[in-house]
């Protein structure tokens, strides 16, 4: 692979033009998007007009003739579009751990009603850690058993005991994908209901919940969406779900009429009932602009257009990876098979995975450093690959860039060896 037939790739690319409608520095290879998408150039001024024009002139107005009250509907519209929900289905709403708390507390209501020897959750040891943290304070609050396996051994572990499978779609550390539709069935099968946690996949693979038939799902607004540091994240609930419980935090927001102020809590009808309190507005305003810079790749292909380019730049850096750094004790974990991966790929090393990124971040190339458990999980350096602004040849001059880092052996200077408090 040579750096023209890279160019040459990204000639044929129909998605192209999209780079320009974000804010990336000349030279900066971004492949970090899967932990914070880069900043849409439409998002200021979106910023700006919200504070000047909306807070500033017309104050509390607002919540009526800016639309802000209904802003986590209609923001939720535009995410279920892109994660095969109907309009009126998704809340764009808190951030992922508490729609997690919500979701999962629902699931479990559900799936133990009537059936008291459910007492099992089930997910994977190697899950995102904040979702074994609600998993686990919430089954210490229920008198309930979190059970935690590895990937391979999640069939034999679905039994019929297991009340919620609690699975991330995109697994954060290795980018390998779950089939949905499959480990839905199984744990409906098994008489369990499954909650998704889609925070590597929504914007970043094709995804149909109602076609997996799926009971839950929650995901990030700040990653592959672009909505910001700390952007709302967002949750779905299968219709068939939403009016049968209430979810635990039912605070005013989520009422079926907040604006009487009666003192007892009436459930709104449908996803409504999934907010809790006040929104943030800014932070609300800046993922829809991220989400409408996102739709701008409709027209052109659509999600499966992202999702082709997206596979051909990780099979670019997984060939790359293969060519330049033979010898230098570099693992690709992440699965070669298209349909079983994300958007992002996964590299473990034999030595110095923090300090490489470091010095490759130093160098223009930014990715990130995900620690090990020092047994099963190995250290590894992460990139993600967004569609929208990444090309080809970003992709050759982030594994040249690599490649100089680790040949010269630069990478061992003290300075790259400093941990910082966010890897
Ligand atoms: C990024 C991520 C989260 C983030 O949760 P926050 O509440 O936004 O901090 C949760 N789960 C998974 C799987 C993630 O990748």
């Amino acid at each position: 692979m040579t750096l023209a037939a890279c160019q040459a790739l990204d000639q044929n690319d129909p998605l192209c033009v999209l780079r320009k409608l974000f804010e990336l520095a000349p030279g900066l290879i971004y492949l970090d998007g899967n932990s914070l998408g880069a900043l849409p150039r439409a998002t200021a001024q979106r910023i700006e007009e919200t504070i000047r024009l909306h807070w500033g002139r017309d104050l509390i107005k607002s919540w009526n003739s800016a639309g802000w009250f209904e802003l986590p509907r209609r923001v939720g519209d535009k995410i279920a579009g892109l994660i095969g929900a109907e309009p009126g289905e998704v809340l764009a709403v808190d951030s992922t751990s508490i729609n997690l708390y919500k979701a999962l507390w629902a699931a479990l209501q559900i799936s133990t009603e009537g059936a008291p020897e459910k007492k099992v959750m089930l997910s994977e040891r190697s899950n995102f850690p904040t979702d074994l943290y609600i998993a686990q304070s919430l089954c210490a609050e229920r008198g309930l058993v979190l059970r935690l396996v590895e990937s391979d051994e999640l069939d034999h572990a679905l039994d019929d005991q297991v009340a919620v499978l609690m699975l991330t779609h995109v697994n954060y550390r290795t980018g390998s994908m779950h089939d949905m539709a499959q480990w839905t069935a199984r744990a409906h099968a098994q008489g369990a209901l499954c909650v998704w946690d889609l925070a590597h996949s929504a914007g970043a693979v094709p995804v149909d919940l109602h076609e997996a038939d799926a009971d839950f799902a929650v995901g990030c607004g700040y990653k592959y969406l672009n909505g910001g540091p700390g952007a709302p994240a967002f949750v779905w609930v299968h219709p068939r779900h939403t009016d049968r419980c209430w979810q635990p935090l039912s605070g005013w927001w989520g009422h079926e009429a907040p604006f009487r102020f009666t003192p007892d809590y009436r459930p709104a009808p449908g996803i409504g009932r999934y907010q809790c309190g006040t929104q943030p507005i800014l932070s609300l305003v800046a993922l829809d602009a991220g989400l409408d810079t996102f739709l701008a790749a409709m027209p052109l292909g659509g999600m499966s257009a992202l999702r082709s380019k997206s596979l051909s730049l990780t099979d670019l850096f997984m060939q790359l990876i293969h060519e330049r750094l033979q010898g230098h004790g570099f693992e690709v974990l992440t699965p070669v098979e298209s349909s079983r991966r994300g958007s992002q790929v996964s590299l473990s090393t034999s030595e110095g995975a923090y300090a490489i990124v470091q010095a490759l971040i130093d160098r223009g190339v930014i990715g990130d450093f995900r620690a090990g458990d020092g047994q099963a999980y190995p250290d590894i350096l992460r990139f993600g690959f967004c569609p929208l602004y990444l090309s080809h040849e970003d992709v050759w001059h982030a594994v040249d860039r690599l490649h100089a880092v680790v040949a010269s052996g630069v990478w061992r200077e003290a300075r790259y060896a400093r941990q910082h408090a966010v890897t």
